[in-house]
């Protein structure tokens, strides 16, 4: 086997729906809906299942994908977009992130990534063979130093990622963090690697800046982005990246030959979503508003102390106060997850697997679930003690 291989492990996160699933928990671990896309796609690919397309799509990316996705990007981005130059579509966000690092880095480069953080960025930084240098983000607000970061590019970083909004934290960066960071990134002459794929989840007063609409900033970003949580159909698998045109060649072909391409059937399915009018992303984000409200309403309830996520479908939970009880002694938060699975049936992912930094008090819990769900779900949590 590799030594690249056994330098990582296999996801947290993956690992608990999967045991989840082995004990028929409510799992909240894994972010996904447990409620259908709307009706217009799924029509869409009832359709799609006799007229095709069938084989092969245009290797990054079906023509009329890439030309709905330039036009509602384009106007998030605030430019018009060359469909044909650049955008790839990919395997999910994963593959767009996967995607980025190999088209930029070399072996032995570093990467600034901010900690916690989104846990495939560990492993993407490795198979693409960097070395990440992790920025704390420090709670409460999750607010970061700047200073790091540009001591980070002083350091040679080819690239800092911006997860925005913060998969685990919730964190929305603001204008001005993002102009900040941006302007070291010009000035060091290195790339935002962007994942805005909670880019709809923002909750007021909140508000959502693509790291490439401000100024100077697109020939250095990479944006990626992913169907998944915005349209609800995680499982399609459906991303994409956007930047300038000559990362966006160097791009086509690492994922030319990783994957050829998207599926070509749920391509043309998904452009459904994509032309979507805008009142459809004002009702998602309704949607999600009030089950982040109606779930940390539960948590308060019950006496769970928690972030107030500013985006995402995500909280963190603080389990200090079971892990200081004579039963928990010892426990890892991976521990203590796995008795939660086993003895309330809720599954969470243990805070550690999102931190480069010592932690071991919280546990990530996300809402993307029916309100029966979630009821259910917090009256089982009320019995933890
Ligand atoms: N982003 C989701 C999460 O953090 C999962 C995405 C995935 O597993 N590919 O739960």
């Amino acid at each position: 086997l590799s030594e690249r291989v056994g330098t990582f492990t296999d996801s947290v996160i993956r690992r608990m729906t999967r045991i989840s699933d082995e004990y028929g928990a409510i799992n909240l671990s894994q972010g996904f809906p447990d409620f259908d896309p709307p009706k217009e796609i799924m029509a869409a690919l009832a359709r799609a299942a006799y007229a095709g397309p069938h084989q092969y799509s245009i290797t990054f990316g079906a023509e009329n994908f890439r030309q709905a996705l330039a036009r509602k990007q384009g106007k998030a981005i605030g430019r018009t977009i060359d469909p044909e130059t650049e955008i790839v579509v990919t395997c999910g966000g994963t593959e767009a992130m996967m995607c980025a690092m190999m088209t930029i880095c070399n072996p032995g480069d570093k990467v600034m990534v901010f900690s916690p953080f989104y846990e495939n960025y560990g492993a993407d930084a490795i198979l693409s063979g960097a070395d990440p240098i992790y920025i704390p983000l420090v709670p409460p607000e999750y607010t970061f130093d700047i200073a790091l970061v540009e001591k980070g590019f002083q350091e040679g970083a080819k690239a800092i990622i911006v997860c925005n909004p913060s998969n685990p934290c919730g964190k929305v960066f603001s204008r001005e963090e993002l102009t900040a960071i941006g302007e070291l990134a010009v000035k060091y002459d290195a790339f935002v690697v962007t994942d805005e794929v909670y880019e709809h989840m923002v909750y007021e007063p909140y508000r959502h800046t693509c790291m490439a609409s401000l100024p100077g900033m697109y020939d250095h970003t990479i944006t990626c982005n992913s169907l998944s949580k915005t349209y609800s159909i995680t499982g399609w698998r459906l991303g994409y990246l956007i930047g300038p045109a000559e990362v966006v060649e160097a791009a086509k072909k690492v994922h030319d030959f990783l994957t050829v391409g998207a599926a070509a059937p749920l391509q043309e399915a998904a452009v459904v979503g994509l032309n979507f009018p805008d009142s459809y992303y004002e009702e998602l984000k309704e949607l999600y508003t009030q089950k982040r409200d109606y779930f940390l309403a539960g948590l308060d309830r019950i006496g769970l102390s928690h972030n107030v996520p500013q985006g995402t479908y995500f909280v963190l939970i603080d389990i200090q106060k079971f892990l200081d009880l004579p039963k928990f002694a010892g426990y890892t938060d991976l521990e203590f997850c796995e008795w939660m699975i086993k003895h309330i049936g809720v599954a969470a992912v243990p805070g550690s697997s999102f931190f480069k930094e010592e932690v071991n008090h919280l546990i990530r819990l996300h809402f993307a679930r029916e309100k029966e769900t979630i009821d259910e779900a917090i009256n089982r949590l009320s019995k933890l003690q």
